[in-house]
């Protein structure tokens, strides 16, 4: 009788497994607002706030031109 318990339990997990899989396959992507775009204040291009690096009131695209930047304005 335990044995029949344990398959009906195995086969809720492969089932609600499979469901979540389904769920997740058809779910739409994931709507990202726009982000606002920065400008590196060293070499002008542009990139999401998120990929940049924030000093004050200025923006840099990398470690290296944010340390220059700062290097020349010393
Ligand atoms: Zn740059």
């Amino acid at each position: 009788m335990l044995k029949y318990l344990l398959l009906i339990a195995f086969a809720l997990v492969v089932w609600w497994l499979w469901r979540a899989a389904q769920a997740r396959k058809s779910a739409p992507p994931a709507a990202r607002p726009p982000e606002r775009m920065v400008t590196c204040a060293h070499c002008g291009v542009n990139q999401p706030l998120s990929e940049s690096l924030q000093v004050g009131e200025r923006f840099y695209c990398c470690p290296a031109h944010r340390e220059a930047d700062e290097a020349s304005s010393h």
